[in-house]
Order: C-alpha cells, then structure tokens, then sequence
C-alpha cells in the first residue's frame, strides 16, 4: 500500500460528501437524506483507520472471514459495520452478533436464522432485501415477484428490522441508462409502501453511478473505490 494512498483517504471522503450534498440540492432531496456507507471490504484496517480519523463511522463489509478480525481490531471504536455480501447459513451467528445492518437478505431461511441468533441485549439487526432487477436467476437477490412475501414473513421476525431495498443493478455507461435501473427499484420501493409497508431505506449507488443513485431517492450510498482507491484483495 502506497503512503500516498493513506493520506488521500480524508480528501477523498470529503469530496463524496461535498458531491452527495451538491446531489441533495440537484436533485431536490432534503438534506442529509443520503447516508455514505464506506465499503472498505479488500481495504487494509490502515484505510478504515484513516477514514475513522477523519469522521466515518460506518462502514461495508462483503466476506466474513475478512471483517471480522477489521471488527474486533476495531472494538470500542463506536463504529457501525454493515455487512452487504452473500450470506451463508453457516455465517449467520457471526453476522447476527457483530454487524448493525444487513444489505443483502434474499431468503427466509437465513432471515429465521439471522433473527434467531441475534444477541437480545442488541436492538434489531436492520435489513435490507436485495432485489435482483434484472430478472436473470443467474443474477443474486429477490426476484420482484417474491419480494413482498418475502417481506411480509421477515416483518414477523421479532430480532430483524425491516428497512428497505438494496440493488446492484447491471452497469450501464450513461447516467440517464443507471438512473432507468435505480428508478426500478425506487419504483417497487414505493408501491410498497403505498402498500402499508414502512420502508425508509432504498440502499443503492455505488462510485460510479451515485448520481443516478441520488437522483432516484437513493438512501445509502455504498461507496469503496472512490474512497479508499483499488482494492488489493
Ligand atoms: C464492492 C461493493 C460496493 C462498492 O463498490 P465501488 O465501486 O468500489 O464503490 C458497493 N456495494 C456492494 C454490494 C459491493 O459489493
């Protein structure tokens, strides 16, 4: 890892949230609307402890294996770990007991689990549904026609909260291209709810489509390259 990395590390955060402030008024959202979620999976604990030093507080993880020892190097630091990668049932204690929020939900049977295993001296582990927009099965997450049973049954389980949507769609060049993809999952987000659901997260945008992401109501934007450079792993 280059020095020179380490220490672009503030300047480049503080460009993403000087870009998502400027959005929030492009876009007429409100402000402070958008949440940055730091993806720092393959990114050494250097770069979360740079990141750290210059304000973040939450930050995305995709493999278990990898953030566990970045969580427990990190204890005590009141930051907030969101796990966003695919979850195997043999993951989910760990999952339950270390991490504020989950991104990517996409069955029941890892939902009873994950709610079963977290720890009751903690509030509800917060969930998102990630929904596949592209109706591929080759392509993870919800098809749309299940998602809202699958919503209905995870809102019975007493240790998850359900927040919203998370999507990655299929990347696209141009930004009128991203915003169709994220107006999809905005789209759904919102018959929901007019639908008696009370969803308040529509996690989506990552760097280089978190224009779009904005534009169409994004919540949480997971950002990692803009932010920490290539990842090494
Ligand atoms: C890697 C990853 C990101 C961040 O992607 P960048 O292009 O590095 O910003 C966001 N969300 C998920 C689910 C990811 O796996």
């Amino acid at each position: 890892m280059l020095d020179l990395e380490l220490a672009n590390i503030p300047k480049n955060l503080a460009e993403i949230k000087l870009r998502i402030q400027e959005n929030e008024v492009l876009f007429s959202r409100e402000p402070h609307s958008v949440f940055l979620l730091a993806v720092s999976k393959g990114q050494p604990i250097e770069k979360i402890e740079a990141a750290m030093l210059a304000g973040q507080t939450a930050f995305g993880e995709n493999h278990l294996q990898e953030a566990l020892p970045k969580i427990t190097a990190l204890t005590g630091k009141k930051l907030e770990w969101h796990f966003i990668g695919l979850i195997q049932s043999n993951k989910t204690k760990k999952i339950a007991e270390h991490f504020s929020w989950v991104h990517s939900l996409t069955d029941r049977h890892i939902a009873k689990r994950l709610s079963e295993q977290r720890p009751p001296h903690l509030p509800p582990l917060n969930i998102c549904l990630q929904v596949n927009l592209s109706q591929q099965q080759s392509k993870q997450g919800v098809p749309i026609n299940q998602l809202e049973e699958l919503i209905n049954y995870c809102v019975g389980l007493p240790h998850l909260k359900i927040r919203g949507l998370m999507a990655i769609p299929v990347p696209k060049e141009t930004f009128e291209a991203q915003r169709t993809e994220f107006a999809k999952l905005s789209a759904l987000f919102y018959r929901l709810n007019e639908n008696k659901h009370q969803l308040d997260t529509l996690s989506m945008g990552m760097s280089n489509d978190m224009k779009a992401a904005i534009a169409e109501g994004a919540t949480i934007v997971r950002i990692g390259t803009a932010i920490f450079g290539t990842r090494t792993s």
